[in-house]
């Protein structure tokens, strides 16, 4: 690893004043379970100089729940949102989708801003400086995406365009769901930003002097159902090939109420819009069920090696709102 200069940071606007300072030579360190390793592989176009530790900053780590909803700060833990008994008993698609992160020790580290805002994990994208040299692509600023015409398996159905790489983050699309919101502050004052604004094809929506402070969650409707599936390929620990979170209120067995998202198939999460207004007003029975199914990929555009994330992303919706019959 290259050498660089460590700073805890000791309040929020010290961070933002060394980063606006530093520019593209000056990054946040939260967990570190994602930056440490892009550093080792030095695999990232850019060396920062200066890294900001933030999680020396008082007060970023609560979680909060009142009867508007939920406030978890950007430095809260994996972990802590897991074991908390609010977001277990109101939010059970945030904590479902938290405790299929990784494993233990990356949830006891890792964070909630930083899991929002972490890499993504395309081997072109990622591929070791180490070994015969950088890869460029179009994320990294130069060339083409690699994976339009390379091994394509793990990228993109929905929205490629520039870079087909897919959003790694479990927890955004549960938070996407449950129409969460980012707090993000910088030297120009703070704004908030719907969960699904925050991503692009290239990168996400930070400037580079900003820094999450916090996710905000509306209280959902009474008596709805909240559902996290994801499919791997390792059980024990890895990213998602697809994921889908749902949040649904049924009223007297038809759908008053309905978020359906998409995980991994998008630069990041992706709302079936199709699906949703399909589904409103209607009973769940089979055949509503494999039409909101088939109408949850709608749009998608594979590339030469991953047609088979369509089946597996009907075949997730179709769970999902079944596991919500019962
Ligand atoms: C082996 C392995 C398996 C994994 N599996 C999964 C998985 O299945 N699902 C999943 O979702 N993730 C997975 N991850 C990713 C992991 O969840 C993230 O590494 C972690 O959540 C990042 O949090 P962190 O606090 O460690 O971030 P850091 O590594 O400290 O930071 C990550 C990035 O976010 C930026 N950042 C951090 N905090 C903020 C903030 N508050 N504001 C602005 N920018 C910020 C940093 O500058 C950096 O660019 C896996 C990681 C590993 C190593």
């Amino acid at each position: 690893m290259k050498p660089f200069r460590h700073m805890n940071a000791r309040s929020l606007s010290q961070a933002t004043e060394l980063l606006a300072e530093h520019g593209d030579k000056a990054c946040l360190l939260a967990g570190g379970t994602d930056l440490l390793g892009l550093l080792k592989t030095k695999a990232a176009p850019i060396w920062p100089e200066l890294v900001i530790n933030i999680k020396s900053i008082p007060g970023l780590n609560t979680i909060q729940g009142d009867e508007a909803g939920l406030r978890i700060g950007g430095m809260a833990k994996l972990a802590d949102i897991i074991d908390s008994p609010e977001v277990k008993k109101d939010f059970p698609v945030l904590a479902e989708a938290a405790l299929s992160v990784a494993t233990p020790q990356i949830r006891y580290m890792g964070t909630m801003g930083g899991n929002l805002a972490q890499e993504t994990r395309c081997w072109y994208y990622r591929y070791p400086h180490e070994i015969g040299g950088r890869i460029m692509c179009r994320r990294k600023g130069e060339g083409p995406c690699l994976a339009v015409t390379g091994d394509n398996r793990y990228h993109a159905i929905f929205c490629g365009k520039r870079c087909f790489s897919v959003c790694p983050s479990d927890t955004a699309v549960a938070l996407a769901a449950l129409d969460g919101q980012i707090q993000i502050a910088g030297p120009r004052g703070e704004r908030l930003l719907d969960v699904l604004d925050f991503y692009h094809p290239l990168r996400n929506a930070l400037a580079p002097d900003e820094i999450i402070t916090e996710i905000r969650v509306p209280r959902p409707h009474a008596e709805n159902c909240q559902v996290f599936m994801k499919h791997r390929v390792r059980e024990s620990i890895d990213f998602a090939v697809v994921s889908v979170g749902l949040v649904m209120v049924l009223k007297q067995g038809s759908c008053d109420f309905v978020r359906i998202v998409l995980g991994a198939v998008a630069p990041g999460p992706h709302r079936a819009l199709k699906a949703e207004a399909y589904l409103e007003g209607k009973s769940l029975n089979g055949e509503n069920i494999s039409a909101a199914a088939e109408l949850a990929v709608a749009g998608a555009v594979p590339l030469s090696r991953n047609a088979y994330k369509i089946e597996l992303a009907k075949t997730l919706v179709k769970r999902a709102l079944v596991a919500c019959t019962k």
